[in-house]
């Protein structure tokens, strides 16, 4: 997004609201890999992001102190150790009061980034964007740790309020004849593509509020809630709009849907803790709209950040 590139080491990292991180690693990946070549592809193509949102007059660049904060230390040969570094690197952005917008890598760095964000809060809420549950047990054997089964292990973590999570846009075929209603068996509220259709964007968006609010558009845990992530897998988005990912799902979303429901979120009356945008695969992506689809949600994604971050007055000094 052409913003100044302030790693964390640098003393003008204190100063900063939202830090733009990329995750460049795929060892989750149960099918086609790549997502870890997501954050150049996604830099480059956001060369072209520009300031203020048409549809809701926010220049989030304007709102916040914002900067691209270069890639979270990865290891693509281990999986535990990575999660680790990951999960370290993010709790030093968390220690300095930044908050991060992430571009994966696949699906499961999203563990490692509640892991640090969770530590002192309790448990958060979470929207969360994918044709996918991420919330099976294990793959392969026993396999835990999967950018299928991430979900599973933040609620076994006590890193997700479940009755705070919401996911919209499942579908896809299952494994086995038993449905997957793991997720809702612990309380999450799933909006999968079928309902989605009969609901609509406008009931979709209330419903989400509601959930992540703690069930009351004004209940007091909307106020003292710990905080809500947001996470967009761009595989909740019809292939066809985004063919550049590594288990695509059709039927999806269009991509203005993906964009109406972001900018419902403006609704949220909870902070918005943090947010990542995953599984972008340039490999698969030949036109590269893939890229621009992923950057284009990651800005609606910092627009409303940014919103929510002054109007609830959790944005730093200057
Ligand atoms: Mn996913
Ligand atoms: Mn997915």
């Amino acid at each position: 997004m052409r913003l100044p590139y302030i790693e964390l080491d640098n003393p003008m990292a204190k100063d900063l609201d939202i830090g733009l991180i990329g995750i460049p690693w795929d060892g989750g990946t149960t099918n086609k890999p790549g997502a870890r070549l997501g954050p150049r592809a996604a830099r480059d193509a956001s060369t072209s992001t520009r300031n203020t949102n048409r549809a809701s007059g926010i220049n989030p660049f304007a709102l916040c102190n914002c900067a691209d904060m270069g890639d979270s230390p990865v290891n693509p040969l281990d999986i535990i150790q990575c999660l680790d570094d990951i999960a370290r690197f993010y709790s030093q952005i968390n220690d300095v009061g930044i908050t991060p917008l992430s571009i994966g890598g696949d699906h499961l760095v999203s563990l490692p980034i509640l892991r640090a964000l969770a530590k002192d809060r309790g448990p958060l809420g979470m929207v969360h964007f994918d044709a996918h549950s991420d919330m099976w047990d294990s793959y392969f054997g026993g396999s835990k740790f999967s950018h299928g089964t991430g979900f599973r292990r933040a609620i076994e973590e006590g890193l997700l309020d479940p009755k705070r999570v919401v996911q919209i846009g499942l579908r896809g075929a299952l494994y086995q004849d038993a449905p997957d209603t793991w997720g809702e068996e612990q309380g999450v509220t799933v909006i999968d593509m079928d309902l989605f259709r009969t609901m609509g964007v406008p009931a979709v968006i209330d419903k989400i509020c509601q959930v992540v609010q703690g069930g009351e558009p004004t209940s007091t845990s909307a106020v003292t809630g710990n905080g809500v992530y947001i996470s967009f897998d761009i595989d909740v988005l019809d292939p066809a709009f985004v063919p550049g990912t590594g288990t695509p799902e059709i039927g999806g979303l269009t991509s203005y849907e993906g964009q109406q429901l972001i900018r419902g979120l403006r609704k949220l009356k909870v902070p918005i803790v943090g947010g990542d945008v995953v599984e972008l695969a340039p490999m698969f992506d030949q036109t590269c709209n893939s890229s621009l689809v992923t950057v284009t949600m990651m800005y609606e994604i910092l627009c409303v950040m940014a919103e929510n971050m002054n109007t609830l007055k959790s944005k730093k000094k200057h």
